[in-house]
C-alpha cells in the first residue's frame, strides 16, 4: 500500500501590500519529510498514523510560510507540480493544506490543486485532507476529496490530532474498503478569527455541536471552518463539513444542520475577548490594576498577514504617557540600521513604520535611546515550535520615554514569551506588552494576567466593515446585515 503525503500551508491576505516569495517559505522535499522532526504538525500526525499501519509513504513536499501577501505564481506552480508529478503508482493521497492560500491570479489555490490532482489520478483514488481551521473550503474541494477535517481549536492546539484524523479516514477506505462521503454547506459570513476562539462563547457552543455530531452513528468527522476573512475574493465564508461512512445523505443533512445552526447564531459572534477601540483600549490598559496587561494591536497581526509596520498604537501610547511598555514589533529595516549606526546608549530621532502598509499607516517620528542591538540570531521555539536558532536579521530596541520599541529588519511574529526573553526583555516586567496579534497565542495566554484587544487599522482589521471589499459576492454578512440565507 503506497500513499502520497505532503503539506502546503499559507494563509494569504489580499490586503497585504507585498507578495509572498519562495524565500519566505520553510521547505522540505522528498525523504526530508520522513527524517526531519515535524513536532506537532498535521503532517507528523499523518505520517505517524500511516506508518503505524505499515503503509509505504511517497513523501512530496512540506512548505509553510508565515501568513502574508498573495503567493508569487511561480512558487505556487512549483509546489503544485511537486505533488502532481508524484501522483502515480499510489493507492491513496493524504495531505495537509492550509486552505486559505492564494496565488497571483488564483483565488483558491488548494481548490485548483485538488481539481488538477483529481483530474490526474481519476475518480477512484481516495484523497483525504487535514486543514487549518481558517481554511476557505470551496464546494469543488468537497467534491474532489473523499474526506477532510480541519482543526477544532483556535488558538490552534490540535494540528497533530487533525492529521491523525485525516489519515484514519483514508484508512477506512484503504483497509476496510468502505467509501467515505463528504457533506458540505457554506454560509456567506466574514468571520475574523478573533470572533471564533473555540474556548469562548459563542464558538465554544458551536464546537460542542461539532463534537456531538462526531459522536453520532456513521459519522467519521465534523468540521466548522472559519475561512480567512481578509481576502477580497468572491467567496470566503464559513464552511461546515461532515464525513460519514458510506452515507452521502447523512453527511449532507448534518453539514446543513451545522451551517444553519451557525447562521442562526450569527448575531452572537463579536470579538470574544475584552476589546475596545484604540483610545479606550489604551486608557483601560493604563488604568488596569493588574501588574501586566497584554494589548493586542489586532489590525496589524502578522499571524493573519499584517505587515507589522503600522505605528499608530505606538504613537498613541507615547502620547498617552505610557512609561513601562514594550512593543513587539515594528518592521523597519532602515530604522534598525540607523540605530546600529548610532550605537547602544545613543539618542536618535527616527521615522518608524508606515512605509509598507501605506494604506493604513504613516511614518511616526520618535526620539529615543538605543537600548539594545542584536544580529537577530534569535532563539525561537518553546512550547509549540521546534526549538532552535533562527537568523531573523538585525534587531534594535529603542527606548522612547519608557516604551521599548522592538524594531526588526524582517517581519517578525511574536508567539511565545521566549522570543522576548531571548532579547533580554522579560514581558512580565512591563506594565504593558503590546503584541502585533489578534487573540494571544497559547504560550502568551498562559502567562498574561490580563489581555485586551485594540481595534486598530491594518491588513487584519477585526472590524471587517472598515475594509474595502470589491470582489466579494454580495450580499455578505455582516456587510449586509439584513440578508437571509439557507443551506442548499
Ligand atoms: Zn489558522
Amino acid at each position: 500500500m503506497r500513499v502520497l503525503v505532503g503539506a502546503i500551508g499559507h494563509e494569504s491576505n489580499t490586503f497585504t501590500p507585498f507578495l509572498t516569495q519562495r524565500e519566505d517559505f520553510y521547505i522540505l522535499r522528498g525523504e526530508e519529510l520522513l527524517t526531519t522532526p515535524l513536532r506537532h504538525s498535521s503532517l507528523a500526525g499523518i505520517i505517524a498514523t500511516l506508518q503505524a499501519r505499515g503503509v509505504e509513504l511517497v513523501p512530496t513536499i512540506m512548505a509553510g510560510a508565515m501568513p502574508g501577501g498573495v503567493v508569487a505564481r511561480p512558487v505556487y506552480e512549483e509546489f503544485k507540480a511537486v505533488v502532481l508529478d508524484a501522483a502515480h503508482d499510489i493507492d491513496g493521497i493524504c495531505l495537509f493544506l492550509h486552505g486559505a492560500m492564494r496565488a497571483e491570479g488564483v483565488d483558491y489555490a488548494e481548490d485548483t490543486l485538488l481539481r488538477e490532482l483529481r483530474a490526474k489520478v481519476g475518480p477512484d483514488m481516495p484523497i483525504s485532507l487535514a486543514l487549518d481551521m481558517h481554511a476557505n473550503i470551496m464546494p469543488d474541494m468537497a467534491r474532489n476529496v473523499d474526506a477532510m477535517v480541519a482543526y477544532h481549536t483556535a488558538p490552534h492546539d490540535d494540528a497533530y490530532e487533525t492529521g491523525v484524523a485525516a489519515a484514519e479516514m483514508l484508512c477506512v477506505r484503504l483497509f476496510e474498503g468502505v467509501r467515505t462521503c463528504v457533506g458540505f454547506a457554506k454560509c456567506p459570513f466574514l468571520l475574523p478569527g478573533e470572533m471564533a476562539q473555540t474556548a469562548l462563547e459563542p464558538m465554544a457552543g458551536m464546537m460542542r455541536l461539532v463534537a456531538e455530531i462526531e459522536q453520532r452513528p456513521g459519522v467519521l468527522s465534523a468540521t466548522l471552518a472559519n475561512g480567512h476573512c481578509w481576502a477580497d475574493v468572491p467567496d470566503v465564508g464559513v464552511a461546515a463539513v461532515v464525513v460519514t461512512r458510506d452515507d452521502p445523505e447523512l453527511a449532507q443533512a448534518l453539514a446543513d444542520e451545522l451551517a444553519l445552526t451557525f447562521w442562526e447564531r450569527r448575531a452572537d459572534f463579536g470579538v470574544s475577548a475584552e476589546a475596545y477601540g484604540v483610545d479606550e483600549a489604551i486608557a483601560v490598559a493604563l488604568a488596569a490594576p493588574e501588574s501586566t496587561v497584554f494589548l493586542s494591536d489586532s489590525g496589524d497581526n502578522p499571524g493573519a498577514g499584517g505587515t507589522t509596520d503600522v505605528p499608530l498604537l505606538l504613537g498613541k501610547l507615547i502620547a498617552a504617557g505610557a512609561s513601562s511598555a514594550v512593543i513587539a514589533s515594528i518592521w523597519d529595516a532602515a530604522a534598525v540600521q540607523a540605530c546600529m549606526a548610532a550605537g547602544v546608549g545613543q539618542q536618535v530621532t527616527l521615522s518608524v513604520g508606515g512605509k509598507l502598509d501605506t494604506r493604513h499607516g504613516t511614518p511616526l517620528e520618535v526620539t529615543g535611546e538605543v537600548r539594545l542591538l542584536t544580529d537577530g540570531q534569535m532563539y525561537h521555539g518553546g512550547v509549540r515550535q521546534h526549538p532552535g536558532r533562527r537568523r531573523l536579521g538585525p534587531i534594535a530596541v529603542l527606548n522612547v520615554a519608557g516604551v521599548d520599541v522592538i524594531l526588526s529588519s524582517t517581519r517578525l511574529s511574536f508567539e511565545d514569551p521566549v522570543q522576548l526573553r531571548s532579547l533580554g526583555l522579560e514581558p512580565l516586567d512591563y506594565r504593558l506588552v503590546v503584541l502585533k496579534r489578534g487573540y494571544l497565542t497559547m504560550p502568551f495566554a498562559v502567562v498574561a494576567p490580563r489581555s485586551i484587544l485594540a481595534f486598530t487599522p491594518g491588513a487584519t482589521n477585526c472590524d471587517v466593515t472598515q475594509m474595502t471589499f470589491e470582489r466579494l459576492a454580495r450580499p455578505w454578512y455582516p456587510l449586509d446585515r439584513d440578508m437571509t440565507w439557507q443551506p442548499g
